[in-house]
């Protein structure tokens, strides 16, 4: 018999892999850690018995919440991760020249060093560049007690469950909006709309009184499964998704970074929402 991992993020439907080598698995910590190796995906990681990367498709979800602000905004020089600490969006982020300085908060110490030893190819030595910052604390914590101010935001935070929940607060948005600088953007990892349409409706209730400009983006992540992952935007400008949009060419061509998902086309047509999820937008 096979041994399969079976994910239970859904009470009605779910997703298995087939399991080639249990790698590690510690529980009674902050999340529950495990990490398996699978004949599709590489090595996967989950907290809590949900998917969180795995080395097969991490890169779509990681360059999309990081190259498309990053280009849209066009000098991004600070950014705070939120989450994230695989290290995936830090390596990402500090792939741009422009960013001089890229604090990661997380919450769980355990998921940093887990992950710079056993998922290695995933942070890249991001960890140990010189412009990366790792406090360990409550995002929402942090978020309300710094003075700080951030050109980029990047929320790469679990689900809306445990306690990746106080990362989709209105106060939580509130004091990002606090902590961004004129031109700055938000973005984070709002859930697949086909499953999740919730997070969608509450996300834009939230944000819309502390932000000028609201949106959502898309991309197709394989293990983030149910059709198209939604990834939240807010600005306190409008012009980095409108004008922005129209220079990205010329600012990959300038500032170009090796990717395997983003290319400026695709940036622009990430915006394009299909009409089941615009329909979850009560605005
Ligand atoms: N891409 C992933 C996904 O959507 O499945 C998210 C990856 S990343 C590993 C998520 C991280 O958010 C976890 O390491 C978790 O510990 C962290 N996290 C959850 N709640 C948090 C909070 N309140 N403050 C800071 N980090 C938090």
């Amino acid at each position: 018999m096979s041994d399969w991992f079976r994910e239970s993020l859904y009470d009605h439907w779910s997703q298995s892999f087939l399991i080639s080598r249990e790698l590690y698995r510690s529980q009674g910590g902050m999340q529950d850690i495990a990490l398996f190796e699978t004949p599709g995906f590489g090595r996967v990681l989950t907290l809590d018995g949900i998917i969180q990367v795995t080395t097969g498709d991490e890169f779509i979800y990681h360059e999309m919440l990081a190259h498309v602000p990053i280009y849209a905004h066009g000098a991004v020089r600070s950014v705070c991760v939120v989450g994230g600490g695989d290290g995936g969006m830090l390596r990402e982020v500090l792939k741009h020249r422009s960013v001089e300085h890229a604090v990661l908060v997380e919450i769980d110490a355990a998921v940093v060093e887990f992950c710079r030893s056993h998922m290695p190819t995933v942070s890249a030595g991001a960890f140990d560049d010189p412009r990366c910052e790792i406090v360990i604390a409550d995002g929402l914590k942090f978020m309300a007690e710094t003075d700080r101010k951030f050109d980029l935001i990047v929320i790469d935070s679990t689900d809306p469950i445990g306690p990746g929940g106080v990362l989709f607060t209105e106060a939580f948005y509130k004091d990002c909006a606090r902590r961004l600088t004129a031109e700055g953007i938000v973005v984070n990892q709002n859930g697949v709309p086909f499953l999740q349409g919730e997070e969608i409706t509450d996300t834009w209730r939230r944000r819309r009184p502390h932000f000028a400009d609201v949106g959502f983006y898309v991309a197709a992540v394989p293990t983030y499964v149910g059709g198209f992952m939604a990834l939240g935007w807010a600005s306190h400008s409008t012009r980095p998704r409108t004008e922005g949009l129209d220079q990205i060419h010329a600012r990959f061509v300038a500032a170009p970074v090796a990717t395997r998902y983003y290319t400026p086309d695709l940036h622009r047509a990430a915006f394009a929402l299909p009409r089941y999820i615009q329909e979850l937008i009560p605005g």
